[in-house]
């Protein structure tokens, strides 16, 4: 872990409606201990060179303090890309934890994403946020428990990620998957895409985002060629033949992937539209005037 002060600690999204509401991003770490082979974050563009070794903004918490105090308008505070707001390091120094406290005192809505099971130790603050709004994402990109433990070595399996989308979903706050990405040849299959929809639906999960394939750039593409030589042998040589020096990387059967998503979603009565505190309002304020 490599502390750092930092001078701003949100950055303003100027398409809110892109990603879930968020209209503050809140980048708390640097780089990520759940060291997914996929993880973009890599990338150059986001300049993160020891992507395992994560960097904690020491001075994280009087910024928020300063910068929450600051905005005229309450919009949605959103955890940031470059890391999972719930990565290793939190659990010992709770400033993610910290941060949503200080989110609660200043009654700003706000939207987590992450893959950890960790985010239950902080039910009580989430609860305390959903006065105003608060809504949490888990990336869940394939149902299969082993083959999760391959390309997302230290994240928690998709059944915890499950099992706390129904503590949260029975706690009423707005819960969602993030279906992304779908590794072409690993992931790309109709029956993981409806497996995920219908357990989503049994943890009472109401919205679900989907994107079929991955980007490929620069140093993620070497991590992500060389994860594929150790661990699925052949893969790697498929990528290559598919997609050249591609940035986007589409799933293999799209069509197929896409139909299947959207009917077990219909099925569910599952939205595929990414919720937030305007649209969420909007439909309270409609069935109160039912
Ligand atoms: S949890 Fe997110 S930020 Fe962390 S390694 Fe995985 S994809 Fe990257």
């Amino acid at each position: 872990m490599k502390p750092v002060e930092s001078k701003t600690i949100l950055s303003v999204n100027k398409h809110p409606s892109s990603w879930f509401g968020v209209k503050y991003s809140l980048n708390l770490y640097r780089g990520c201990e759940l060291q997914c082979i996929y993880c973009d974050s890599r990338s150059e563009r986001y300049g993160i060179d020891d992507f395992h070794n994560v960097t904690v903004k020491t001075n994280a918490l009087q910024l928020l303090d300063k910068e929450l105090a600051a905005k005229r308008k309450r919009a949605t505070v959103g955890t940031a890309s470059m890391s999972d707001p719930y990565t290793h390091t939190e659990r010992k120094l709770h400033l993610t934890r910290s941060a949503l406290e200080l989110i609660a005192r200043h009654r700003f809505p706000v939207h987590i994403t992450t893959k950890s099971n960790l985010i239950l130790r902080d039910v009580d603050v989430l609860e305390e946020l959903n006065r105003v709004y608060a809504s949490v994402a888990f990336t869940i990109t394939t149902a299969d428990d082993e083959l999760a433990a391959r390309i997302e070595p230290y994240a928690p399996s998709p059944t915890d990620r499950f099992k706390a989308l129904g503590v949260l979903s029975a706690l009423g706050i707005t819960t969602s998957i993030t279906m992304m990405p779908i590794l072409p040849f690993l992931e790309d299959d109709p029956a993981n895409v409806r497996a995920i929809v219908d357990k989503a639906a049994a943890y009472g999960v109401r919205h679900i985002v989907a994107a079929f394939g991955m980007t490929l750039r620069d140093r993620q593409r070497d991590y992500y060629f060389r994860k594929l030589d150790e661990l699925f042998p052949g893969t790697r040589e498929k990528y290559e033949r598919r997609f050249g020096e591609a940035y986007q990387a589409r799933a293999n059967q799209y069509a197929k992937l896409a139909a299947a998503f959207h009917e077990a979603c219909r099925r569910h009565g599952i939205s595929t539209a990414m919720p937030s505190y305007e649209s969420v309002n909007a439909a309270v304020q409609l069935r109160l005037f039912d």
